[in-house]
């Protein structure tokens, strides 16, 4: 038990190491499915922080605290409550804020900047008519921060939105695909391919018949060499 506690420690801390253009590096964690840090210029950003306690231990205090919406594999005000400090900023769409008590509410849209960070909240949402039960129009935020000029877009939960294809310039993209809460592989795909952004990620497709499609993902980003997709290990 303490030997897999130690080896989930040390995959932890493997970080996909990223190189801004003014030569500010920035290291992305992923924690599980939706849950990362990313380390920049000497900050620690939580972004969804849910379930990972364990996993969170070798981090220090967050300074920002992202949330993207409240459903439970993105939210855990206990675990909030419990990680942050004085210093820790928490940014998050208007219910998670309501329901914590405390920090910055974006709506859709709206923009901030964050101990240099510039962060603008993009709506997510399912489009109509299906499912828009789980993630109704208005209500979540993906969101754009840019990091040592690099522009990083984290999904949320969404469809392929106009607001996701109507992004610009963007470097990292971490892109949501699993059924029936978010969009197929092939919606992914189709808006990845409008928005081009230099390196995709897919994340949180788990789903409960497994795991959403990622290598057909892969194969039908695949027809613009531009864009690159990453495989991080986001599952134990
Ligand atoms: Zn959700
Ligand atoms: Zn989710």
């Amino acid at each position: 038990m303490r030997r897999i506690f130690l080896f989930s420690i040390i995959l932890a801390l493997i970080p996909v190491f990223s190189f801004g253009k003014n030569n500010q590096p920035f290291e992305v964690f992923p924690l599980n499915h939706a849950s990362m840090v990313i380390k920049y210029n000497g900050l620690t950003l939580y972004i969804d922080p849910a379930n990972q306690y364990e996993k969170l231990t070798p981090f220090s205090v967050p300074d920002l605290i992202l949330i993207t919406h409240t459903h439970g594999d993105h939210y855990n005000k206990a675990l909030i409550d419990s990680l942050k400090n004085d210093q820790t900023v928490v940014v998050g769409n208007k219910k998670a804020i309501d329901d914590l008590g405390y920090g910055k509410a974006l709506k859709n849209g709206e923009k901030t900047e964050i101990k240099g960070i510039k962060i603008e909240a993009i709506a997510s949402y399912n489009l109509p008519p299906e499912n828009t039960r789980f993630h109704p129009k208005g209500e979540g935020n993906g969101y754009v921060l840019t990091l040592s000029d690099e522009r990083v877009y984290i999904s949320g939960d969404t469809e392929d939105t106009p607001e996701m294809r109507n992004l610009k310039n963007i470097d990292h993209a971490f892109i949501c695909m699993n059924m029936p809460y978010t969009m197929t592989p092939e919606k992914a795909a189709s808006a990845v391919l409008e928005f081009k952004p230099k390196k995709v990620y897919p994340y949180h497709y788990r789903q409960r018949d497994g795991f959403g499609d990622i290598e057909k993902f892969k194969e039908l980003v695949s027809v613009d060499p531009a864009i690159e997709v990453i495989f991080l290990d986001w599952y134990d």
